[in-house]
């Protein structure tokens, strides 16, 4: 069997290895039970990296990451390094493999599984079912805009200058990778932006129209002013499919529709880069929480997050659909069966730790496939 899938994996600090770990566990239950075998090289970033070389990310990590079809990233953090100046900090390490890997559209799904409907901010029927998916532009507008700053005046005031802008390429790519998503879910793209009052809105939604109406015409497209998207979001989140927004809203909306779902240990993400013309494309996947250090070491971190980040890699990057499916069912049916990490207790369920958590998954995956 060719080992022809490259696996970058980065566990970084805090609860990074330890829900790493129980992710590699289900990556070698896939090697042995599902015909498919990846090439692995593990790396440093983060804390860890400035440890052991004094950058949160060598240049031996941003080439293992050149070379990988795709990084399984864990989280980086922690107080051990808080005080250290900003451009040395372990959080830079993932801002530099975004910027060198050109990842500008990160995907996060906002699901509600079944047994987690009660977790949720709003009334388990407002939620139940819920499966929306935010796409956010993540290389542009007003986190990267030029003037940027705070400035004293004569009279000795301050003033502080963000620039939103964006350049009509960066909105037609990063459009084009929500309609195609919305293709493989239920064909419905929402764009938020504030055309009324923002000119980069403006073009935001003139572009996204346009790219619309040359290649994906069969895609229902709605376009929503970001306020108004923040209100349906909770008030009605069930009518979205696939949210498309800039740096900012997207920012905001997706920590929004995460609060509809219950945990951030629950959470998966992944950023995109452009589909190249050998046809590979840079992609990085990690859960949206950070390293946890109020829990590390400890052994009682949710690895769901984690794993389901892996089966989003398995379905993006290797178009691994079955086996993806076969990941995010096996942790739907642990949850089913009353199992719960600290995170996610309920009352009348049994608390697990992280490891407990790995092997009844694993022990689901070997049910659904026998
Ligand atoms: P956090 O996400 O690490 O933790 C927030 C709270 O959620 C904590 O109480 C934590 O115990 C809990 N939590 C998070 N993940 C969990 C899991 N899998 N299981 C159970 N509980 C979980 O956010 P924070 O405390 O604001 O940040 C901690 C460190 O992580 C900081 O150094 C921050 O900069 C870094 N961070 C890194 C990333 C990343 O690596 N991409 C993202 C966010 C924060």
């Amino acid at each position: 069997m060719p080992a022809n899938k490259k696996l970058l994996i980065l566990p970084g600090d805090g609860i990074g290895p330890e829900v790493v770990r129980e992710t590699r566990r289900v990556i070698e239950w896939m090697e042995r039970r599902r015909a498919v075998s990846f090439e692995i090289e593990e790396g440093l970033v983060g804390g860890a990296a400035i440890d052991a070389t004094g950058s949160p990310c060598p240049d031996e990590t941003v080439e293992a990451a050149t070379r990988a079809d795709a990084v399984l990233f864990g989280s980086v953090g922690g107080p051990k390094w808080d005080s250290l100046p900003f451009e040395q900090r372990p959080e830079l390490g993932i801002l530099r493999l975004r910027k060198d890997l050109g990842l500008f559209a990160n995907l996060r799904p906002a699901v509600v599984l079944d047994p987690l409907a009660d977790a949720s901010a709003l009334r388990a029927d407002l939620v139940r079912g819920l499966d929306i998916m935010i796409v956010r532009e993540t290389t542009g507008g007003v986190y990267f805009g030029e003037p940027r700053g705070v400035t004293k005046g004569p009279d000795g005031k301050r003033t502080g200058v963000d620039t939103q802008i964006y350049h009509e390429d960066e909105i037609a790519r990063v459009a084009r990778v929500a309609f195609e998503l919305a293709r493989k879910r239920r064909n419905k793209v929402t764009s938020v932006e504030k055309a009324n009052v923002m000119q980069s809105g403006r073009l935001w939604r003139a572009v996204v129209g346009e790219v619309h109406k040359a290649e994906f015409p069969d895609v229902q497209l709605e376009n929503m002013y970001a306020d108004n998207c923040a209100m349906q979001l909770a008030s009605k989140p069930k009518q979205f499919d696939v949210i498309l927004g800039d740096n900012l809203f997207g920012d905001v909306l997706s920590d929004l529709a995460a609060a509809l779902t219950g945990s951030l240990g629950m959470l998966p993400s992944a950023t995109l880069g452009a589909v190249q013309p050998s046809s590979k494309r840079h992609a990085l996947y990690e859960p949206i929480h950070g390293s946890a250090p109020d829990i590390a070491g400890k052994g009682v971190a949710n690895p769901c997050a984690q794993i389901l980040s892996f089966a989003m890699l398995l379905r993006i990057s290797f178009g691994m659909e079955e086996d993806a499916k076969l990941v995010e069912q096996a942790v739907e049916k642990v949850l089913a069966g009353g199992l719960r990490t600290a995170d996610i207790m309920a009352p009348g369920m049994a608390r697990i730790g992280t490891s407990v958590m790995g092997e009844a998954i694993l022990r689901e995956l070997d049910k659904l496939a026998a």
